[in-house]
């Protein structure tokens, strides 16, 4: 984004204060912008002074440019499923966050029988791996031309495209990628891939069919006077594919070619090559071996690039020791590192508590709060577990921090109304909170029991301290 003040946005607003895009000033949408969580277009005023007003519509373009990411934003598919890459703004994560996580499309092809091809749709579709309060999912499909017919490629293209997830036309032969576009350019897939060979006819069916392209070439000056050819003739949504090597020098030289394309789009503003980065772990299939090394190598192959720019990826492993591990660490390099990872504060009842059951407390912390949530069920544990706000800091830091006090924890207590769902005053605090326990016995009036550093020890902690023995 080339502006980053809210002031520059400022100027280019109607400054009316009117509160149509849901913020009571110009100006808190303004600074919306420049962290990118709304853009011009939410401002409805704005629009539609400039579908009247053919300056007032310069004065948007120009706004939109000012506001671009710094690598072009990408949308695959179309509706609540769309998978949107790119629109990066930064080399290094701290420096802002990294926006749009890394898209996973796994491969499907047309040769495959029709029940297999059923279950492994189906497998992606269906996976779902809870974390951190989410529901991690698989993005789409990469749908391989293995047979060569134009047919039967857009026959299974058609069948993929009834799972509504995003698609990858992977052909290279124009003459079956058209035949698939003729059915499913609607679903907006991207095209995988022109190359020296073929660009021609890509070309010509981006601009038919708007859609985005990839383009693929290891020569990185082949790749961006591609990239120019397409833009200048009208092409916006371009993918660039470096072409990723499996091993050894190859992968090397993968790693060296993708750092050098991001480093001279953002560091060194060349727009030519300012576009999503596609990898393809699926390469590492192309190794000599057995399955096992095939998969491992795609795993380290997927996580050098989730870390280093890679926007979309083409996987052929379903298995768990490929997916768990990538998804999750896509998600912990994607979490917005300017905000903590939080949840709602208040009371939970954990497994359908009684008045007798103990009361713990513990920090609103996404990670903290799921662990000791987990151990707490999981083990069969029935208690009321307080959730304290503490700006989504963990307990440890946040005792530190002054965000975890004695007196917060009276406000909590008061607020949530525990004491008619007990019939005791015993407060079960965090081990690594042990130096609150006399503050919070003086501000509450509630007795402190200093639980176990690690909530997965208290069904064994429970099991010595409670009933706790002056209540017996
Ligand atoms: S809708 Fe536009 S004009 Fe109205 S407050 Fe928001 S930014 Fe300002």
């Amino acid at each position: 984004m080339k502006v980053k003040s809210p002031l520059e946005v400022y100027n280019y607003l109607p400054r009316t204060n009117c509160g149509e895009c849901g913020f009571d000033t110009c100006m808190s949408f303004a600074a919306h912008i420049i962290d990118r969580s709304v853009t011009p277009l939410d401002c409805k005023p704005l629009v539609e002074e400039a579908e009247k007003d053919p300056k007032a519509k310069k004065k948007l373009e120009e706004l939109l440019e000012l506001t671009a990411p710094e690598i072009a934003e990408v949308v695959i598919g179309v509706g609540e499923n769309a998978v949107k890459i790119g629109g990066e703004e930064v080399l290094h994560r701290h420096e802002l966050t990294f926006f749009n996580p890394t898209g996973f499309f796994y491969d499907v092809w047309d040769t495959m029988d029709d029940k297999t091809l059923e279950e492994r749709c189906d497998r992606v579709v269906s996976y779902k791996k809870f974390y951190v309060g989410n529901f991690l999912t698989l993005d789409g499909f990469a749908v391989r031309c293995t047979s060569g017919d134009p047919k039967r490629y857009r026959e299974v293209v058609k069948k993929v495209a009834s799972y509504g997830k995003p698609m990858i036309l992977v052909a290279l032969d124009p003459e079956c990628m058209e035949a698939a576009l003729e059915e499913v350019a609607d679903q907006r897939p991207l095209m995988y891939a022109a190359t020296e060979g073929n660009w021609k006819e890509f070309l010509k069916m981006a601009l038919e069919y708007k859609v985005p392209v990839t383009l693929r070439a290891k020569d990185l000056d082949v790749l961006k006077s591609m990239a120019v050819t397409f833009k200048q003739a009208g092409v916006k949504d371009i993918v660039l594919d470096p072409v990723t090597e499996p091993l050894g020098e190859g992968l090397k030289g993968t790693f060296e070619r993708v750092i050098q394309l991001r480093r001279t789009a953002i560091a060194g503003q060349d727009k030519d090559v300012a576009y999503p980065i596609m990898i393809t772990p699926i390469a590492a299939w192309l190794i000599e071996g057995d399955e096992v090394t095939k998969s491992y190598w795609e795993a380290v192959i997927a996580s050098m690039f989730i870390v280093k720019y890679g926007d979309v990826m083409i996987f052929r492993s379903l298995d768990q020791h490929v997916v768990m591990p990538t998804i999750t660490l896509r998600f912990n390099i994607y979490t917005d590192p300017r905000t903590p990872v939080q949840v709602e504060p208040g009371l939970r009842a954990i497994n359908d508590p009684g008045p007798d059951d103990p009361v713990f407390i513990t920090t609103n912390f996404a990670l903290t709060y799921y662990t000791v949530e987990s151990d707490l069920t999981s083990g069969g544990i029935k208690g009321w577990l307080l959730v304290l706000n503490t700006e989504g800091l963990g307990v440890e830091v946040s005792v530190a921090g002054g965000q975890f006090t004695a007196s917060k924890v009276k406000e909590l207590i008061e607020e949530t109304k525990i004491e008619e769902k007990v019939n005791h005053k015993y407060l079960v605090i965090p081990g690594l909170a042990a130096r609150l326990q006399g503050a919070i016995e003086d501000e509450t009036g509630w007795k402190v029991l200093v639980g176990p550093m690690d909530s997965g020890r208290i069904k064994g902690w429970l099991e010595k301290n409670w009933p706790p023995k002056e209540k017996e």
